[in-house]
């Protein structure tokens, strides 16, 4: 078998995934390159890249990185049929559709500044392609296995990250013999807040594992809901300000609106006014929570909770930007969650503008700011940041949530390693930061004695 990681290798975003065998190529995700300077180069190169004829993708989950260059294959003739859980069928036109606007805007913008030269990112698809692209998705049950191709059995399992995210179970025909090849997708951690516990893996020959946080561990529930709740408690009552929550709309938002809930329920705090200010968030939302067979019971009883306007708190979801603008009018007790998690676009940018500049505020950071961002700015301390082009001075506080992660931290990794049955023939470490991978490797090699590879990008394995 042949394996090619054309992303995700080397870093955590662009996940693609080529395997040949017998008679069979097909992809694990088809992700767009996101952050940093080079990625819209990157996407442009990845978005013409010829990969051969395809039988078929098997798509992870629904997060942009794994599923942003889809559309790809809605502008050629015959599209490969897409398998992947319900809950990521539902959700991949939502994200694509919003990745699409974003890219349009994005460009209309660098038009702007170019004042009228050559636009410097033109979109690589339009919402008609991804019409086009849905009719290829087939969902598929969780722990039921099917037949993509008659040499291939696939088995999508619980990876406990978001809802719909599975790791795939693949049995395929290679050299005659049958093979096995497990690939994780992300994984989360062993029991998350909003969706079901991820399954443990069964025997391969073959594996491909991420490493996110191949290099850390993520510090305990405990010790971030003692953080959470002594943050609002502070700015919400004592300074009265109000509390500004970057966060990514699919995954973090409803994790975070459900660890309100349970914190609430239990009587350790008392929160007068939520708003997620993100119509994305809003719908991955509305998606997330009709998945009830997805859901931990948590979740399942915050969705039913907020159904019958019953929740310790007043949430609301504003969708229109009349509705985004009067809460910049809202002066204290407000807790504001609005995307993009690392502040590099959308309506987070306005509620930084109207709060950073107030001591009694605070910015509550929930996931990872990556290099060269804003939110890195913020958390690296910052004195002041540009926003809408004004200078904007940081005196609102600024928290880093340290144990509200969707990627498992490297003991959670090492502990599904572990559960492997036997040892496979060939371990590869994808999906990380080079130091991250290498560290996860060493551990690997160090108590499994496996001798796993650091994943190459555009690298050819043969196993
Ligand atoms: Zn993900």
């Amino acid at each position: 078998m042949r394996l090619t990681f054309f992303g995700a290798a080397g870093e955590v975003t662009g996940s693609c995934l080529r395997v040949e065998a017998d008679d069979v190529r097909f992809l694990v995700d088809c992700g767009m390159f996101q952050g940093g300077r080079d990625a819209a180069a990157k996407n442009r190169v990845a978005y013409a890249r010829d990969l051969g004829r395809l039988d078929f993708v098997l798509l992870t989950h629904a997060h942009i990185d794994h599923c942003g260059l889809l559309p790809r294959f809605a502008a050629r003739g015959r599209a490969p049929m897409i398998y992947c859980t319900k809950p990521t069928a539902d959700l991949v036109p939502v994200m694509l559709k919003d990745s699409a606007y974003v890219q349009a805007r994005g460009s209309n913008a660098s038009r702007g500044r170019a004042r009228g030269a050559r636009a410097t990112a033109q979109p690589l698809y339009a919402i008609e392609d991804i019409d086009r692209l849905a009719t290829r998705l087939c969902a598929v049950p969780y722990d039921v296995e099917f037949r993509p191709h008659p040499n291939v059995a696939v088995r999508f399992r619980s990876a406990g990250h978001i809802v719909g995210a599975a790791f795939a179970e693949i049995r395929l025909r290679d050299g005659g013999r049958e093979r096995t090849l497990l690939v994780s997708g992300d994984l989360g951690e062993a029991s998350p807040l909003v969706v079901r516990d991820r399954e443990a893996p069964g025997a391969a020959d073959v594996l491909v594992v991420e490493s996110t946080y191949g290099d850390r561990n993520h510090r305990s529930l405990a010790d971030t809901e003692d953080e959470l709740v002594g943050v609002l408690h502070d700015v919400l009552y004592e300074r009265r300000g109000n509390v500004i929550v970057p966060a990514f709309a699919l995954g973090r938002t409803q994790e975070f609106l459900v660890l309100l809930y349970r914190l609430a329920r239990a009587g350790r705090l008392r929160v007068p006014l939520v708003f997620v200010d993100s119509p994305l968030a809003a719908q991955a939302s509305e998606v997330t929570f009709a998945h009830l067979e997805a859901l931990d019971e948590l979740a399942h009883e915050f969705h039913l909770a907020q159904r019958a306007r019953k929740l310790p708190f007043t949430l609301r979801y504003t969708e229109s930007v009349d509705d985004s603008m009067f809460l910049n009018s809202i002066r204290n007790g407000a807790v504001i969650v609005a995307a993009s998690g690392m502040c590099e676009a959308g309506r987070i940018r306005h509620h930084l503008r109207h709060n950073l500049p107030r001591r009694e505020c605070a910015v509550l950071f929930t996931g990872f700011q990556a290099e060269g961002t804003l939110g890195r700015r913020i958390v690296d301390g910052a004195r002041s940041v540009r926003l809408f082009n004004e200078t904007i001075p940081v005196h609102a506080s600024v928290h880093t949530l340290g144990g509200l992660s969707a990627h498992a931290g490297q003991d959670s990794l090492m502990a599904w390693l572990r559960a492997v049955p036997r040892r496979p023939k060939a371990a590869f470490v994808a999906h990380g930061e080079p130091e991250a991978a290498h560290a996860l490797s060493a551990r690997i090699a160090r108590e499994l004695k496996w001798n796993p590879t650091v994943a190459a990008p555009e690298t050819r394995y043969d196993v």
